[in-house]
């Protein structure tokens, strides 16, 4: 519910970060500041650590993760520990920012340092599935074990899966369709290359639009985002006309609202019946 913060600041490092074999062999000093995006009422109201994240425990993973491995770029050294610190502390922590400042950055030029900072956090992301070939139950069961096997995915939710008459073609096999809830360090796009890999790990072949397939995937929502190309449209651009994705959607997220429109899955769903 509340974004509230907590906050590290100038965290001294010494590892062996760097692009120049120099770097690497003699160490350098880095500054880590970092911010943890949490909800903390419970750890306020109850004065419970168990309620929030221990400061000292994630400067001591900072630290350790900085020590033990030896990135060339502080863009590495960054992603790497708000992924570490994200899959860690989840699902408490949401969201996280991390600055590296290099004061003793090689440069040859006197200045007080170099730096990057970087956001990430957990994504909330619905998908559709669907496939009308062969063992339709385990492509689908596959394909939800496929993404939460994934480190920077966790499955969290998932409707039953309802046969269907086919959509478009219709003289094809019926359909198994079902949807699930995912939380995702992906981007959208990263997501959508995530989905063909399983899809075509499954067998899927794209032949026909709209035509029979052993699986396919489809990105509903993610968080609230309003997004397109002509690779990726977000919120799915024709799932107000299909009740084989607001069906499931239902089961699992009847009051979540569409972005752009405002209606909830229920009624939609309601308009289309
Ligand atoms: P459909 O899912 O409509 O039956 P395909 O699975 O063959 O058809 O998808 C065709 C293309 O649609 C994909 O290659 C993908 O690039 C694009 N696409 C656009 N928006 C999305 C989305 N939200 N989720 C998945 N694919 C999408
Ligand atoms: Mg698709």
């Amino acid at each position: 519910m509340f974004m509230d913060e907590i906050r590290i600041k100038d965290l001294e490092v010494f590892a062996n970060h760097g692009v120049f074999p120099e770097e690497n062999e003699l160490g350098q000093k880095f500054i880590v500041s970092a911010i943890l995006f949490a909800d903390t009422r419970d750890a306020g109201r109850y004065d419970r650590l168990t309620d929030s994240i221990h400061y000292g425990e994630v400067c001591q993973i900072i630290d350790q993760h900085m020590k033990e491995h030896t990135y060339k770029l502080i863009e590495r050294v960054a992603e790497a520990l708000a992924e570490t610190l994200l899959m860690k502390y989840k699902p408490l922590l949401k969201k996280v920012s991390i600055e590296i400042k290099k004061p003793w950055a090689p440069i040859g030029l006197p200045l007080e340092n170099v730096s990057v900072k970087i956001e990430r956090q957990w994504h909330t992301a619905y998908i559709a599935l669907g496939s009308n070939m062969g063992d339709k139950t385990k492509y689908l069961d596959d394909a939800v074990l496929a993404l939460d096997a994934l480190k920077e995915c966790e499955v969290v939710k998932t409707s039953s899966w309802i046969a269907t008459e086919p959509y478009g073609v219709t003289d094809q096999d019926e359909f198994l369709n079902g949807c699930l809830k995912l939380h995702t360090l992906f981007t959208p796009e990263e997501l959508l290359e995530v989905l063909h890999r399983i899809e075509k790990k499954a067998g899927r072949e794209r032949i026909v639009h709209w035509g029979p397939r052993t699986l396919d995937l489809d990105i509903i929502f993610y968080d609230d985002l309003v997004y397109g190309t002509e690779r990726l449209c977000i919120p799915h651009v024709d799932m107000k006309n299909r009740e084989f994705v607001l069906k499931p959607l239902c089961e699992i997220e009847p009051y979540m609202h569409h972005p752009v429109t405002g209606k909830t899955v229920k009624e939609m769903l309601e308009e289309l019946k």
